[in-house]
């Protein structure tokens, strides 16, 4: 379905740096390109792809910022108070067009039209009233607590870039400024599998030496949260020639293909012969800790009536245990399941955190670390390493909040120094 050469994922050289893999996605991976009508209301999660222009001033008119009474500035005193009359009352959605004449005030209410020739809007708790009569005292500047129209947004102005990933905030705005419906590309079609003659479905009769199936729902859990349509095609077995008949049945239907397991050194060798005679694979060998290789290719989809015979299916082959899983789809998959979708690179930025552990690792590569946050006696965040560091232990996941990023040219830390953080939010967001 995307349209991708057979050697978009090819490299030169043995271990992938980040940075490079990141340029390597952006430059060989084409986004889907059809997009569709979609209202507001189901937007969350769609990449908007054209820019959108605000079709007017936002707010869209000069109003009042708070509960009190709007003046003319150069009425007031310079040095002393001011008693100007009350000649009328402005509700929020009242009428834009009251005039406010010299020597008067007009009693406002936050969100209410300025009234014309007012300039600046005194606190309801900053004046004395007396019958009719306000008295506000002396030095608030002109301009004070009045919203000018087009402030958060000018009319004209480029609010959402193409690309953007629209979450709440985004609807918010684009709702504010009238817009109902946004031109977004499709949804991206991922299929997922299990492989591995020990993986049975959760619930399902287990034998001694079988084990429940956690991937799949790792996997399908993150893909939704990315927007994606997700086809879950269940369990395969280590065996090749039913791995590529399903693979190459998927991909006829999908974007991008995801497997789990059967890509260790051990048995390499299934998802190797399964994917190579139906299309092309590289090994993804990324300069990261926890990073098994990551199997990378193209499926390409038995010629179908109804498009191009080109087309075919990015595979991301990662690997079995859990956290495996974890590590390379937010580092791996994430980006290039961003990037086949029309979205902007994502923006990662670790917070730095003091660690509470000391740490050595390896030059040249980044690593990530689980760790719990807790605020220590002095009130700064301490990260702690969880005690069990195993690819295969899922509980290293559901009690940490997120992963320490150790930077290619550290080698050690010691407790007190300071790391990067990166929530589990942030990571799957
Ligand atoms: P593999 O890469 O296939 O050798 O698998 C590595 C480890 O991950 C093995 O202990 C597998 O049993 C385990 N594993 C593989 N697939 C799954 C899965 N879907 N859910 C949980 N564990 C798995
Ligand atoms: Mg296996």
């Amino acid at each position: 379905m995307a349209q991708l050469t057979d050697d978009c994922f090819a490299f030169s050289g043995a271990l992938l740096p980040l940075p490079e893999m990141e340029r390597l996605i952006a430059e060989r991976i084409t986004p889907v390109t059809d997009t569709e009508r979609v209202p507001l209301r189901g937007a969350r999660g769609r990449v908007i792809a054209a820019d959108i222009k605000a079709p007017l001033d936002l707010p869209p008119f000069d109003n009042s910022a708070v509960d009190g009474y709007a003046v003319r500035h150069a009425d007031l005193a310079a040095d002393g108070d001011t008693t100007l009359t009350v000649s009328g009352r402005l509700t929020a959605g009242a009428r834009a067009d009251l005039v406010l004449e010299p020597h008067q005030a007009i009693r406002i209410f936050t969100g209410a039209a300025m009234p014309q020739g007012a300039d600046t809007v005194f606190m309801q708790e900053d004046v004395t009233i007396a019958g009719n009569q306000v008295t506000v005292p002396k030095g608030l500047a002109l301009g004070a607590n009045r919203r000018l129209a087009g402030e958060d947004v000018p009319a004209g102005r480029v609010v959402l870039p193409a690309g953007t990933v629209l979450e709440a905030q985004h609807v918010a705005l684009l709702a504010a400024l009238g817009i109902v419906e946004v031109e977004a590309r499709r949804r991206l079609k991922v299929a997922i599998f299990s492989t591995g003659d020990e993986v049975v479905e959760p619930g399902a009769n287990r034998g001694g030496a079988a084990i429940f199936d956690a991937n799949r729902y790792l996997i399908s859990a993150l893909l939704e949260q990315l927007g994606a349509v997700v086809t879950d095609l269940g369990i395969l077995p280590d065996d090749p020639a039913e791995l590529s008949r399903a693979l190459a049945k998927a991909a006829a239907w999908h974007d991008l293909i995801i497997t789990s397991g059967g890509v260790s050194t051990g048995d390499a060798d299934y998802v190797r012969t399964a994917v190579e005679k139906i299309g092309n694979l590289v090994f993804w060998r990324i300069a990261i800790k926890p990073g098994r290789p990551v199997a990378m290719g193209v499926i390409r989809a038995a010629p179908r009536k109804d498009y191009a015979a080109n087309a075919g299916a990015a595979f991301c082959g990662l690997p079995g245990n859990p956290v495996a899983v974890f590590v390379t789809f937010v580092r791996v998959v994430k980006p290039l399941l961003l990037r086949l979708s029309g979205a902007r690179p994502q923006q990662l930025l670790p917070l730095p955190v003091r660690v509470a552990f000391a740490y050595k690792k390896k030059k040249d590569r980044r690593e990530y670390v689980r760790v719990a946050l807790r605020r220590a006696a002095d009130g700064e965040i301490e990260a702690f390493k969880h005690p069990q560091d195993g690819a295969g232990i899922l509980t290293s996941l559901t009690e940490t909040d997120g992963l320490l990023e150790f930077p290619e040219d550290t080698t050690s830390v010691a407790p007190g120094d300071r790391v990067g953080f990166l929530s589990f939010a942030a990571l799957m967001g």
